[in-house]
């Protein structure tokens, strides 16, 4: 997944940013490509991310990694247990998930944040796969876009009857995954980008509070 370049627009883009740099990372080498997953393949709970951002993982190489929305993410995740740390910096800070994995539904930094909807329809296949492999418990989806990607794969399994579910905060719908000891469920979550942490759209507390539902799933389904 990492040489893949079915998308013009991002690539370059990837790479563009990885050589123009921003000053405060002027001395640092940016990973510049696709971002592969973080985490084990048997976790119990799936994060799905929107994408890279363009100085974080584009930089360094590892989803949510050294910017404010990963220091939001991980920060959330370690208060309640599934990261050792909430330090998030670079790929040898020391950082391990635990029963956790992080993907992204375009695993390529888009412009302005912002992948098209071709784009997102391009790098499913990498979703699906993820999905297939990791077959975890709770999927929790940070945004209306990652939720739509997880809800339409399940209608496709036939896990979700009926249309899309209405995304908001902290909402949760039940997948029927035939053969499953367990119940699973998808968990819905504002992003945790600047443009919803900094105008108090999504509080810290907020996000906690999802963690802290996703995490009593896990343990009593
Ligand atoms: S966004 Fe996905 S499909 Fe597009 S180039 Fe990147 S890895 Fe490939």
């Amino acid at each position: 997944m990492t040489a893949c370049e079915a998308c013009d627009r991002l690539i370059s883009h990837c790479r563009q940013v990885a050589c123009q740099k921003r000053r405060a990372y002027a001395d640092q080498d940016y990973w510049g490509r696709p971002v592969p997953n973080f985490g084990s393949t048997r976790a119990s709970l799936l994060i799905v991310g929107l994408a890279p951002g363009a100085h974080g993982a584009n930089r360094t190489g590892r989803m949510f990694t050294g910017d404010r929305s990963g220091d939001w993410l991980f920060r959330a995740l370690c208060k309640s247990g599934f990261a050792n740390q909430q330090e998030s910096t670079c790929t040898s800070d020391g950082l391990r998930l635990s029963d956790c994995a992080i993907t992204a539904v375009c695993h390529c930094a888009p412009p302005d944040n912002r992948p098209t909807a071709d784009e997102i329809h391009r790098c499913q296949p990498f979703l699906d796969e993820t999905i297939n492999l990791i077959r975890p418990q709770v999927f929790l989806a940070l945004g209306g876009l990652a939720w739509k990607s997880v809800a339409r794969y399940a209608i496709h399994q036939q896990w979700l009857a009926g249309s899309q579910p209405s995304f908001s905060h902290g909402s949760v719908v039940e997948l029927k995954i035939p053969r499953r000891r367990k119940r699973c469920w998808l968990v819905g979550s504002y992003h945790p980008s600047q443009q919803n942490t900094f105008t108090g759209r999504l509080t810290e507390q907020m996000l906690d509070d999802v963690f802290v539902k996703t995490r009593n799933l896990i343990r009593d389904p």
